[in-house]
Parts: C-alpha cells; structure tokens; sequence
C-alpha cells in the first residue's frame, strides 16, 4: 500500500507530515511521490493567510477526477486548514474521506480503519490536547532533523490564526528533547532545527523551569551535532542571554530569525507584537555588538488596517537600518476570528501591492549587497542536494541560511564542505568547492 503526502506551509508542517508518515508506515503503507499510485492521499493544510487556503479549495477539488477513476483511494485533509474549517471540508467536498485536525494525528491510524471498516466519512478535531510521543516521525532527510520544542502559540499577534488552529503553547520536556537529539547524533544527523513559534518563551509551563538559553546550552554539548538551528524568535522575549550562548557554541548556527513584522509603533502596538521599534533596534544591536558575523533575517507585513503611508515608511526605515540578510514578506490577509478581521481597513488593495513591491525592491538591494560581501570569502556548507543550476552542480547551505551552489561529486551530499564564494545573486550564491579542511571564516554583516 503506498501513500502520498503533501505538505502546504511551514516547518512545522513539515514536522508533522514526518510524523503523519511514521504513523502510515506502521500501518503497513510505503511513501510514494506519484499520487496516482497512490492507496491513501494526505494533504496536510496551511490557513496562515487567504491566499494558501484558496490554493488548498484548487487542489482538493483537482483530486475529485482521481477518486472518480479509483474509488478506493482514501483522501484525508488535514493540518491548520482543517483544523479552522472543520465539517465544511466534508460539506464542500463530498469524495473528501476523513478531515482531522492539527491535534489529531496520532488518532489518524483508528480513523482510517473506522473509515473502511463503517464505511463513513469522518471528521475529527480536537481543540486541546497533546499526549503522544512527538519524536516519532520518519525523517524526510538523513543528514537534517526537524525537532519541535514547543507546540501552540500564546501570544495572540492580532492579524494571526495560529494560536486558534495550533492550541495553547507547550514546552517538551528538556530531557526527551536531548534524549531524542543525542539518538540522531547516533544515527548520522548533522543538522537539527528547533521549531517553535516563539522559541524564546520555552519552558515557560514546565514543572521544572528551563530557559531557551539553558535548554540550547544543553544540546550544544551533544556529540557530533554539527549545526543547532533554531525558529522563530520572537522579539519581546528575546534575551541577551541568549546572544552570549549563541557566541559561545561553535555548533549554534549565527543566524537569527527575527520577525519584525511591522516598523510603525502605532502598528505595532496594533498588531500586539510586545515591543516597540526602538526595543528592536536595541536587540539587533546587542546581536551586532556581541557577534559581528551574525545573519538577521525577518518577516515583515505590509497593509496592515489603519497602516497608513507614514507607517509604512517606518517599515523602509527599519530594513534599511537593520539591513537584514533576507526578509519574508507578505500582504496581510484577514482571517476570520482574530481581532485584526474587525478593525477597519481603508488601504485599497492596489496601494498594498505598490508598497509591497517598494518593499521588495529596497530589501532585494540590500540582500544582493549582504551577500556581495562574501564573495572570494570561504565557508563551511552542508550539502544538501543537486542543484537545478546545470549538470554536477550541487545545493547547500551555510550556516547564515544562504544557499550555494557550486560543483561537486554527489557523493559529497549530506557532508559539511567548504566552498569558497565566487558570485553573489539576489536569491542565492554561487562558489567553488575549496580543498582545505577547515572553512570557518568570520563574515561582517551589517552597514557598509
Ligand atoms: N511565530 C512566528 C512569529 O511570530 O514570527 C510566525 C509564524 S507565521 C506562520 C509566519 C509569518 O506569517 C508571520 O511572521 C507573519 O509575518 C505572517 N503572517 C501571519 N499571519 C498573517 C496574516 N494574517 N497576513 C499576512 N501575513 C501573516
Ligand atoms: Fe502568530 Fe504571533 Fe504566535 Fe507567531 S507569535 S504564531 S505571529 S500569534
């Protein structure tokens, strides 16, 4: 039996198709990447924004022509998008087989054999509850591990659904999370990632209290793991405690994910963010002083209600200042529950979009400048895959998230290699894989 999965969103999504997979793959079914092989289809959904719920209406309803032609193939929704819309999935697409929700995933197998034992379509959310072992997943890669260590959200960003789709924010215990981690040391694991949606409140509800700073000090010690990433920090709880670790550990990527989301304080306050533009300026220059080298990357929303032109210049005034590696950028999007959806919005949507592509035209400036200053400097680089840049060419990673691309034996992929940079582009860099062991090398990011 072979089951296709498809996952919409973020990292965290990710995590969980992992562990979808886990669960299928117990229940005697093979992961395949051809749907129409396919026994079972998982589609694990995104509601993040309008737009990704949209695209999810597209491809469930293109999945009507296949169960026309197979019958037997099971469709099930699930993910953030299930968890928000609930029975209408069911309502609007009726050869839909079973929604579950974002906290239903270790039930999966016992829906799946009600579903073909009663032959009824099932759709089962929970709102709370988390009491399943989270590190069980099949990974995706053999050399990278995703590791959740908190789930939830509290902290109620006005335009945002997550905390209504995700439930209360939770902290896994330290202990299984070194456990877990020291397990991939042993099994080839180089790089792991720490997922959370607010990295920097972790151990908040534990019985035991452990900081972030405490917690990444720990798995900084384990053998053999090469590189610590970790997101998302959120701003308001971010301490200088953690600047100092991160210095200090020489497998603790330099690399923060910082989302600013917006550079007016009236839209700041607005958007609940915690912290104010000069809070932040404070935080990035902390990170500055203490690790030069650091990348900062962020995201930011443009068109938020009540944002007006001045707010907006706030935001330029930020990037510019700040001259983040990278930023993620997005429209808002209302979302129906959270305060945000009822404040009154007079931005026409082609204003927006013209800011947005100001946005992107100031920040493409500076990424392609940041990344000009690595040229002719050399780098450690996990290898990650083939490059789609031209024949023998491989993809990685550096330690500040930035993709190269260079030429290399494929053998070389899942291994730390150092490359030397010799062209920078908006989106990416490109190098040449250089012969000396050791590539660290300081790079200074920040103002020219
Ligand atoms: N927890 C993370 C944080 O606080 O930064 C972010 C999680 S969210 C899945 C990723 C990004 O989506 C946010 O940082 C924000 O910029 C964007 N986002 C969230 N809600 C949005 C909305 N309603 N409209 C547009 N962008 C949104
Ligand atoms: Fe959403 Fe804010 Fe939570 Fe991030 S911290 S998931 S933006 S509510």
């Amino acid at each position: 039996m072979k089951a296709y999965i498809e996952t919409f969103g973020c990292q965290m999504n990710e995590s969980d198709s992992e562990r979808i997979l886990y669960l299928l793959e117990n229940m005697g079914y093979s992961k395949t990447s051809d749907i129409s092989d396919s026994d079972i289809i998982i589609l694990n959904t995104c509601t993040v924004r309008e737009k990704a719920k949209n695209r999810l209406y597209g491809h469930i309803g293109n999945l009507k022509k296949l169960k026309d032609e197979k019958k037997d193939v099971l469709i099930c929704v699930g993910g953030c998008a299930s968890q928000d819309l609930k029975e209408k999935i069911i309502d609007d697409f009726p050869f839909v087989d079973i929604v579950f929700g974002t906290m239903n995933i270790p039930e999966l197998p016992k829906l799946i054999e009600k579903r073909i034992s009663t032959g009824k379509r099932i759709c089962s959310i929970k709102e709370e509850g988390f009491d399943y072992n989270i590190f069980n997943v099949s990974r995706a890669c053999k050399f990278k591990a995703l590791i959740p260590i908190t789930i939830g959200c509290d902290n109620y960003c006005s335009y945002c659904i997550v905390p209504f789709v995700r439930g209360r924010e939770k902290s896994i215990e330290p202990e299984k999370i070194i456990k877990n981690i020291r397990e991939l040391a042993g099994e080839g694991v180089l790089e792991i990632t720490l997922l959370g949606q607010n990295v920097n409140s972790y151990g908040k509800n534990l019985d035991k209290p452990c900081t972030f700073s405490e917690l990444l000090e720990k798995i900084s010690e384990i053998e053999n793991i090469k590189r610590i990433r970790f997101m998302t920090s959120h701003p308001k709880d971010f301490s200088d405690e953690l600047i100092n670790v991160i210095r200090e550990k020489d497998n603790i990527v330099k690399h923060i994910h910082l989302p600013l989301q917006a550079g007016s304080d009236k839209i700041l306050k607005e958007m609940n963010r915690g912290y104010t533009r000069e809070d932040y300026l404070n935080i990035v220059e902390n990170i500055r002083n203490i690790i030069p080298e650091c990348s900062i990357t962020t995201d930011i929303i443009v068109g938020f209600p009540g944002e007006e032109r001045k707010d907006f210049l706030d935001t330029l005034d930020m990037i510019e200042r700040v001259r983040f590696n990278r930023a993620f950028t997005f429209i808002y999007s209302p979302r129906a529950g959270t305060k945000a959806a009822e404040l009154e919005d007079r931005i026409q949507p082609a204003e927006k979009r013209k800011w947005f592509k100001e946005l992107l035209e100031v920040q493409n400036r500076i990424s392609y400048g940041e990344n000009k200053k690595l040229a002719n400097k050399k780098f450690e680089v996990l290898v990650e895959g083939k490059s789609t840049k031209g024949n023998n060419m491989l993809e990685g990673r550096m330690e500040n998230n930035e993709i190269v691309n260079f030429k290399g034996d494929k053998k070389l992929i899942g291994s730390i290699v150092p490359v030397t940079i010799t062209e920078a582009r908006s989106f990416y860099l490109m190098g040449e894989l250089s012969n000396e062991k050791s590539a660290r090398e300081k790079l200074v990011i920040g103002a020219d």
